[in-house]
């Protein structure tokens, strides 16, 4: 790890002046909160000062002086991330983009926008609905930041439809490490000019360089939707479902899978038990919400129809159309606050975000849950069965907590190796920020993570950008 100078009261100063009067926090001024994410299992790390930023031009003016003073920068956009990666572990500066939250433009000929990256997603989300417009990715946490969202390429419940945010970005204004600022991408459909440093930065997590501006696409916003629930008795014939909607060419929104135990949670969090616990005197083991998009109610009936003959032949206890406006905010607002429920009633918690091949999941799901029983750790999970995104919940209401993380070590260790058996990947969605760093190292490979750590040289070659993150071991 390079040697890092503190922030002495004379650079201090220096980065004061170069943002308006009340946007530089020293000491004592900064929000606690900013020693932390969503993860706070992963340790607190203060910074030693703080900035909101307002644009492109005080980012590369206080990159400049972080650069010549050698002072580690860690962005962070609403601080939503589960893998410790908007936490500075080295100290230094925190650069804040919440606000620089303006959407700047649409172009409705090119359908696109552009905008600042500290516009949450919420926000454009709803902008965009005013246009006509849909913006596709549709992470759980609706708070987080659109720049956050491409630094850590977020993913969401609309992915195996429409894809992930890197499939809707299309140009970049990104502030280097020694400040200088450039251009990535153009806003055009498709590209093949030389390497794609875009797509290099989209999933970066702020190590690479800070985003302060991009140009999103958009698509016409879908005219009708229709969600179905799909009780299975157990986890296994409920996941084995999946392909089968998929082969039936229903090309469904989403496809999210939930178990008996987190809708338990979910109903008890919520008061409003939306989701089935048993169909016909029988015991629900696992269901799927399945979503469909289309331009009328008679293409949605059509796919319900087919959706029915398939759900049957695969032995599901039922198929409940969520139909009015009111049960289906419900459904999917539940279904949105899995994690917020598991947050409520739970003292200790860490979690993994794997992504396997679909047809793993149930050989995934089993081998964990068994690993859980074996340690004395509750495991919660629900995921994106429709892409094999997998979100697994340590829990914990009566250890201390150095027992719990000594337990959920050992099955961390045990998970994400069969996760490599089974041919899946570290991360699905979440990234690798500094809690996953050794995971990923074991996964990709010493040559693969050793080219990694080539790029974020040419990149930051003093390391300041957000230091000790995804490949700085
Ligand atoms: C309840 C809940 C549900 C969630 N559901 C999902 C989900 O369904 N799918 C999913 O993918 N994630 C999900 N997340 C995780 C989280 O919301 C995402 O990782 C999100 O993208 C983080 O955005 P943020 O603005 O909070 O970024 P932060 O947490 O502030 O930062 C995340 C990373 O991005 C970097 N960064 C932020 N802004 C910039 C920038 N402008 N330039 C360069 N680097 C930057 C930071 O340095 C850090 O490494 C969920 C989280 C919670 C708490």
């Amino acid at each position: 790890m390079p040697n890092y100078n503190k922030i002495t009261p004379a650079v201090a100063e220096q980065l004061r002046a170069a943002v308006g009067v009340g946007r530089f926090f020293y000491g004592d001024e900064i929000d606690p909160n900013y020693a932390h994410d969503e993860m706070p299992i992963y340790g607190k790390f203060m910074p030693e000062a703080a900035v909101d930023v307002e644009s492109t031009e005080e980012v590369s003016a206080i990159m400049k002086i972080c650069s010549q003073n050698k002072i580690p920068v860690t962005c962070r956009g609403a601080g939503t991330g589960l893998v410790g990666g908007c936490v500075p572990i080295q100290g230094g500066l925190v650069l804040c983009t919440r606000r620089m939250d303006k959407i700047l433009e649409y172009d409705m000929d090119n359908l696109t926008v552009r905008l600042q990256p500290g516009v949450l997603l919420k926000d454009l989300a709803a902008d965009a609905l005013t246009h006509g417009l849909m913006y596709p990715p549709d992470p759980g946490e609706k708070t987080a930041t659109v720049g956050g969202n491409i630094s850590t390429n977020a993913g969401g419940m609309r992915a195996v439809k429409y894809g992930v945010t890197r499939d809707y970005v299309l140009a970049l204004t990104v502030v280097l490490a020694d400040g200088r600022i450039v251009e990535l991408g153009k806003s055009v459909c498709k590209t093949s000019s030389g390497y794609s440093l875009l797509h290099l930065m989209v999933g970066s997590e702020g190590t690479l360089g800070i985003i302060t501006e991009m140009i999103m696409k958009l698509i016409p916003n879908p005219v009708c939707d229709v969600s179905c629930l799909v009780p299975f008795r157990d986890v296994e014939s409920c996941i084995h479902f999946v392909p089968k909607i998929k082969m039936a060419n229903l090309d469904p929104q989403s496809i999210e899978f939930m178990d008996a135990d987190i809708v338990t949670s979910s109903a008890a969090f919520t008061g409003n038990p939306i989701f089935p616990e048993t169909v016909s005197n029988t015991e629900v083991g696992a269901s799927v919400l399945v979503t469909f998009v289309g331009s009328d109610a008679e293409e949605l009936d059509q796919k319900m129809i087919k959706l029915g003959e398939i759900a049957e032949a695969a032995g599901a206890l039922d198929v409940l159309v969520v139909a009015t406006t009111a049960n289906k905010k419900a459904a999917w607002s539940a279904r949105s606050s899995f994690l917020t429920a598991i947050e409520a009633d739970t003292r200790l918690i860490d979690e993994m975000d794997v992504v396997v091949p679909v047809d793993k999941i149930p050989a995934f799901l089993i081998y964990i849950r068994a690993l859980g029983e074996e340690n004395g750790i509750r495991i919660r999970n629900f995921g994106h069965a429709g892409d094999g995104n997998l979100h697994i919940y340590c829990c914990s209401n009566e250890l201390e907590e150095d027992d719990f993380k000594r337990r959920v070590k050992i099955i961390m260790d045990a998970a994400y190796t069969k996760c490599a058996e089974l041919e899946g990947q570290v991360s699905g969605e979440h990234s690798i920020g500094h809690a996953k760093m050794i995971y990923l190292r074991e996964s990709v490979g010493e040559d693969v993570f050793a080219l990694m750590g080539e790029i974020k040289k040419v990149f930051d070659p003093d390391f300041i950008l957000n230091p000790g993150k995804v490949c700085d071991m």
